[in-house]
């Protein structure tokens, strides 16, 4: 019997790639799609072929299993964007290795806590995180190996090309055979809340990813199509985005960081068609005046996810370049990409779309308990999924494992939300972040979308600070327009105007320089908390 109340997506009937290892799928797709490019460095314009990639990929895994790398062991890549991060991905992938992608610019402590847990055998190292990898490297009870992905005149490590400058690749090269719940990835969730989780994600979950895109965007199966890769691959989302476009021969142009005029240079000269984005982006899309001296007209598509997007800066971004479409997705590390997107040929604004293909929901009262009855439709509640795109768990961590998918295999993703008559999904905020004002719940994402129309503001972050009478009160630290001369009155007018009043700023407004986010974009509240405390 069908329980009340629970949500599926259509059934998944792609026959795409199924029943293959990662690495069996990689070197299938590389060598078909062959002499086309694969990658270009914005910055330096060099490029790289599929073959390339297969070939420098193939060397790798046969130097690495030489030195004794076998299935099951980890590898690392501490590495910003660029065209070498896939080729100790691949390499891995062909020997039934698990790949653990880090942030080069993780703090020291996160770093420590990222190596300790998953203890990679060999770290691949770009000339960014090897500052960050030596300071702890020491401190670290094992000893990783560590390895250049490029060359390096600052150190002696070996790198790649030395280490496989001799190697021969012979005909009967092979990846290997994986379970479906093989770990083929451990990325780090993004530390919004705390400390990053290492997330197992498996064979089936990364196949999934890849076979839905076939069916849910058959424009991009096409070597001719030129995407932007500037999201960090060391976070899963991008992560995913990556071994798409591997396995369907997209071009993508690699930018290491965000900065204002090389982004935009880069959309104008490679005619950039499909980009991913975040919501500090599509912000910056909408509202910088720099946006309109640059030909943006190529852009067809953006996908949106990994944090709450407005719907006016949704429609403003729309309308400033008009795109065909802009497509929010949700998910989380622990859902390896989007269980829940706007499907093909569908926009509306402000929801994050339908479920995904053989996935499942619930939305299940806020504090209800285990035996709770799943809501129906509009009514917000902590939102719940399963299927084949939900993580095998924290890697060596059990508790938290069961703390998050129960034992009916849910994992509940610690966001509210709710669906409506017709399906489609709405993200409010989540659970922990919710600001408790007198019995009321205010969601900051409401609010920092509101401040986000304000003209002025050029960023905001809301959080609730403690008081004694109610509790929390909402307060907003805002990053001024450039030029602008906005006071705190005229914002405190602008919200009383618009919301009701349990949502006003009582909490106060703090004019700052900038807003602190992770490398996915999220609004690193915790840390806005923290400088509040300090200067009381
Ligand atoms: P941590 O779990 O380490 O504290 P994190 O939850 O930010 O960090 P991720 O797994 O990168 O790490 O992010 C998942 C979260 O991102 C979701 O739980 C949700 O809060 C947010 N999110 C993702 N997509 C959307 C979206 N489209 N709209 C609103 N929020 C989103
Ligand atoms: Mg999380």
């Amino acid at each position: 019997m069908q329980q009340k109340n629970i949500l599926h997506g259509p059934p998944d009937t792609i026959p795409q790639f199924k029943n293959l290892s990662m690495g069996q799928l990689l070197l299938n797709q590389l060598s078909v799609h062959g002499n086309w490019v694969a990658q270009v460095d914005a910055l330096t314009g060099r490029k790289q072929t599929f073959k390339e990639i297969l070939i420098d990929s193939q060397k790798l895994a046969v130097a690495l299993e030489k030195e004794g790398l076998k299935k099951n062991d980890h590898i690392a890549i501490c590495s910003e964007n660029n065209i070498e991060f896939c080729i100790p991905m691949c390499a891995a992938f062909y020997l039934g290795a698990t790949v653990c992608p880090l942030n080069p610019l993780y703090s020291e402590r996160e770093l420590k806590h990222a190596l300790t847990i998953t203890k990679p055998k060999y770290i691949f190292v770009s000339a960014v995180g090897i500052v960050n990898i030596l300071k702890n490297h020491n401190q670290l009870f094992w000893l990783p190996k560590l390895i250049m992905l490029t060359e390096s005149k600052v150190n002696k490590f070996p790198t790649i090309k030395s280490l496989t400058s001799n190697v021969t690749v012979d005909s009967s090269f092979h990846a290997c055979a994986v379970d479906d719940d093989h770990v083929l990835v451990i990325p780090y969730s993004s530390g919004t809340t705390g400390l990053p989780k290492g997330v197992m994600l498996t064979n089936k979950n990364l196949l999934t990813v890849i076979r839905h895109f076939a069916v849910s965007t058959p424009e991009i199966l096409n070597t001719n199509v030129i995407t932007l890769a500037l999201l960090p691959f060391f976070h899963a989302y991008s992560f995913s985005v990556l071994l798409v476009r591997l396995a369907f021969g997209n071009k993508s142009i690699i930018l290491p960081r965000f900065d204002e005029k090389m982004f935009l240079q880069t959309i104008e000269k490679y005619r950039i068609e499909y980009i991913t984005l975040v919501p500090p982006l599509m912000v910056f899309l909408a509202k910088h005046p720099i946006v309109d001296k640059y030909d943006l007209s190529s852009i067809k598509d953006i996908w949106c996810g990994a944090a709450h997007l407005s719907e006016d800066i949704a429609k403003m971004v729309a309308e400033r370049l008009n795109v065909r479409s802009i497509k929010q997705g949700y998910g989380l590390t622990e859902t390896t990409l989007a269980v829940v997107k706007l499907p093909n040929n569908s926009m509306k604004y402000g929801s994050v779309g339908t479920l995904a293909p053989g996935t499942s929901a619930k939305v299940i009262p806020i504090n209800g308990g285990e035996s709770s009855e799943p809501l129906g439709p509009n009514k917000m509640g902590e939102l719940c999924f399963k299927g084949d795109l939900i993580m095998k768990g924290y890697y060596n961590d059990e508790k938290a494992t069961a703390a998050t998918i129960d034992k009916d295999g849910w994992l509940h993703s610690g966001d509210i939300g709710y669906y409506d008559e017709q399906c489609y999904f709405y993200v409010v905020d989540r659970l922990k972040e919710l600001i408790k004002y007198k019995g009321y719940q205010v969601p900051p994402a409401e609010l920092e979308a509101l401040l986000l129309t304000c003209s002025g503001v050029k960023d905001a972050a809301v959080i609730g600070i403690p008081n004694e009478e109610a509790g929390e009160l909402p307060a907003a630290f805002i990053v001024k327009q450039d030029g602008s001369n906005i006071t705190a009155e005229d914002i405190t007018k602008f919200v009383n105007e618009r919301l009701s009043s349990h949502k006003r700023l009582r909490g106060g407004i703090r004019f700052i320089q900038s807003i602190p986010k992770t490398a996915s974009g999220k609004i690193l509240r915790r840390v806005l908390r923290d400088t509040f405390k300090s200067k009381l």
